[in-house]
């Protein structure tokens, strides 16, 4: 315990200044004070000899007999070293020593003079009856001296020690009451900070020294509000980890959780065998309802599904909402098929049973992909990738029920699969072929029915596969589209037939026109403009030559937001089409508001125009539709004669079709063009290979 005391005051430089001050001052102090006494008390001591010496002189001189006094060699000693005795009148009586040595004493009138020798020299005036006495004495003070010396000596050695006691007991005092308890403060303070593994230490117990309390108390009440700040960070985290792993509109399990949930299902699976089931659910007609009835009214109407999905549930491990109109759900231990069809019934009818809301009644239906683990999924041993997979199957099943009419459930097969996969390799072909530039751009005039002359060109893109051949636009056009493939595809497209085009003017053919697709996702994607007049700019074509073509489906998607990108482009000088008019049941009040030149019939209402005469009613109310308007249109898909004999008739504008020429690059259009009108060609059926067409089925003059 002392070595411990020892080792804390060595290590405590304060506590060792401390005491080293303490010893001087103790010290210093006892010095100024003794050593004035001492010097005193040696002068007082060597007084007293002094007076001693001379009253032992007087006793011998005044009460002895004279005669004794003629014998002065007793007195005359050591320390007596003159005498002179003189009577009354003045006569010397004795006259003995060395006086004369002391006459410098007498002369400055001192009794006293100190020798460094320690020897004082002494002068006494003594009178007594008459008789007077002159004595010098020598007296000896050094073993006084030495006495007061060593008394010093033992003094000093005795203030030093008190010095050093003072300054042991400032050491012990200041380990007793700082030191010791600073430690145990530090001990409590590092405990606390060592229990608390990383989280808030706990408060701490005051210590006996209450100099020390403030102290304590200050880390206490630091401690207090960290824990409170960590309270709330707490709740915050709490919040924010809610937050993050759930849909703030229905409170279910978002995607972020669904995926870990997924994982750890398929990990349990294949750890124990178990199956399950994945469900999602995705509401039919969501966008529909949004526009019709209001955001808010389809929030609820979202909130509500992922409530009775979740009470209808109960039994059934996760219900998660991925997206916005996108439910999943896993149902555990089981992959039966058809206790899966039976929930999704059930689904589908709690769906679409009626749901009240301010007034309105509203019904949702819902469709239903279904895909089972293990059945469904190949054994990747990846845990992420089956789950992926069981999902992505799913999500193919879901689009199967939906392109097969909505409202209803499908379970993933293995067709499915099949053309998952196909649209996989398409996918990665079609990465290929924009790195490997197996594009090419076609082009199908399009002519004045009345006066036959070529107005213009649609430009369309051929694909020639190096194994497949030629695949169709509308195989891999939705697929570029999903992949965001069609971007870059689409930008390539419209250079290029700005740039052909371009061309074909500079070779005399001047007032061609060039209609380019384009498609949803380019319209949708919020840099079409900067685009095409990029690509104008670059290919010097004026904008008045260009035809954009967009789908009736496209535009009537969201046709607020597409009257305001249709006005931009318009304002530049595009001309605008909505092509395959008629398939896309446009509002009527929309079209009076798009800035729109051009409506393109589409094909299915020529085909069967000559027999069927609801096509040619509705081919009749696209013209009357185009006339009201102030837009021209365009009948594609014109093959023979008779249909466009017809249009000619209704006073259609223009005709693009098989009759008047296929699709065809760009050299053989050139051709084409040269010959027109004096021929034209036709097209083999085997692909786009342009051949003369036989003279009989000719037409224009
Ligand atoms: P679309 O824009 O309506 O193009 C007209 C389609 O009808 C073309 O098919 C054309 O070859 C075909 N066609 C024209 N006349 C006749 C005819 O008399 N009889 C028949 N049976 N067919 C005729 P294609 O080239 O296969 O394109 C199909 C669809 O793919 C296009 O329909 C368009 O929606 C899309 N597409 C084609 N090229 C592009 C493109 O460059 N970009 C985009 N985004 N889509 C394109
Ligand atoms: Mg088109
Ligand atoms: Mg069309």
């Amino acid at each position: 315990m002392i070595r411990n005391a020892l080792d804390k005051l060595s290590s405590s430089r304060p506590a060792q200044k401390l005491a080293v001050v303490v010893l001087c001052s103790v010290f210093t102090a006892q010095l100024l004070i003794l050593l004035p006494l001492l010097w005193v008390r040696h002068h007082q001591t060597v007084d007293a000899l002094i007076a001693q010496e001379r009253n032992s002189l007087q006793n011998i001189i005044f009460l002895s007999p004279p005669e004794s006094l003629r014998n002065t060699e007793g007195l005359i000693n050591t320390a007596l070293v003159g005498l002179l005795i003189t009577d009354s009148a003045g006569n010397p009586v004795i006259a003995e020593g060395a006086l004369p040595e002391f006459e410098n004493l007498a002369h400055t009138g001192k009794q006293t003079s100190s020798s460094v020798s320690g020897l004082i020299d002494v002068l006494w005036f003594l009178e007594h009856n008459e008789t007077r006495v002159l004595a010098a004495a020598r007296i000896s003070t050094s073993e006084l001296l030495t006495k007061s010396m060593i008394f010093t000596v033992l003094v000093i050695f005795a203030s030093l020690l008190i010095s050093l006691i003072a300054a042991i007991v400032t050491l012990w005092g200041t380990n007793r009451a700082y030191i010791y308890p600073m430690a145990e403060l530090a001990t409590s303070l590092r405990a606390s900070r060592e229990n608390s593994k990383g989280n808030v230490p706990e408060k701490i117990d005051y210590p006996e020294t209450e100099d020390l309390n403030a102290l304590a108390d200050e880390f206490n009440s630091l401690i207090e509000a960290q824990q409170r700040s960590s309270r709330q960070v707490k709740v915050k985290q709490q919040y924010l980890e809610f937050a993050a792993h759930h849909d703030p509109l229905t409170h279910l399990p978002n995607r972020l959780m669904f995926e870990d949930k997924l994982k750890r299902t398929v990990l349990n699976a294949l750890e124990n065998s178990e199956p399950f089931i994945v469900y999602l659910v995705d509401l039919d007609n969501f966008k529909f309802f949004n526009d019709q009835y209001g955001h808010l009214v389809g929030d609820k109407m979202v909130a509500e599904i992922g409530n009775r999905l979740q009470s209808m549930m109960q039994d059934i491990d996760l219900v998660a909402r991925l997206d916005g109109d996108e439910f999943v759900v896993i149902q555990k231990n089981t992959d039966d098929r058809q206790s899966a069809e039976e929930i999704a019934r059930r689904i589908m009818s709690m769906a679409i049973a009626p749901y009240e809301y301010r007034g309105f009644t509203l019904k949702a239906a819902v469709s239903v992909g279904i895909s089972c683990f293990p059945k469904d999924v190949n054994d990747s041993h990846d845990e992420e990738l089956m789950g992926e997979e069981i999902v992505n199957n799913a999500a193919v099943a879901l689009q199967e029920a939906k392109s097969n009419g909505k409202n209803q459930y499908q379970l993933f097969n293995e067709k499915m699969r099949s053309r998952l996969t196909a649209r996989i390799r398409m996918e990665q072909d079609l990465k290929l072929a924009l790195q490997e530039n197996q594009f090419e751009v076609y082009y199908q005039p399009k002519i004045d029915i009345a006066s036959r002359k070529v107005t213009g060109a649609e430009a369309l893109v051929r694909w020639k596969h190096p194994t497949r051949g030629f695949v169709s636009p509308e195989e891999f056009v939705p697929v570029a589209e999903e992949a965001g493939m069609i971007i870059e595809l689409g930008e390539w497209i419209l250079r290029t037939a700005c740039k052909e085009i371009r061309k074909l003017h500079q070779l005399g053919f001047g007032n061609l026109h060039i209609a380019v697709n384009i498609s949803t996702v380019q319209f949708t994607d919020g840099n079409l403009l900067p685009m095409v007049s990029k690509a104008l700019k670059d290919t010097k074509l004026p904008p008045r030559f260009l035809e954009l073509e967009i789908t009736e489906s496209a535009v009537m998607h969201d046709p607020e937001e597409v009257i305001n990108s249709l006005h931009e482009l318009s304002r530049f000088g595009l001309g605008l089409a909505i092509d395959d008019f008629g398939t896309g049941y446009s509002s009527l009040a929309y079209l009076k508001r798009f800035p729109v030149h051009t409506l393109k019939i589409d094909r299915a209402f020529i085909t069967d125009i000559s027999s069927d005469s609801d096509d040619v009613a509705i081919v009749e109310a696209v013209l009357g539709l185009g006339k009201h308007f102030n837009m021209k249109v365009v009948a594609e898909g014109v093959e023979d004669e008779d249909q466009l004999t017809f249009l000619e008739i209704q006073g259609c504008d223009i005709a693009q079709g098989y009759f008047i020429s296929k699709p065809m690059p760009v050299a053989i259009f050139l051709a084409w063009l040269r010959k027109w009108p004096q021929g034209t060609y036709e097209v083999s059926d085997q692909g786009d290979n342009v051949v003369p067409m036989p003279p009989a089925r000719r037409f224009g003059t």
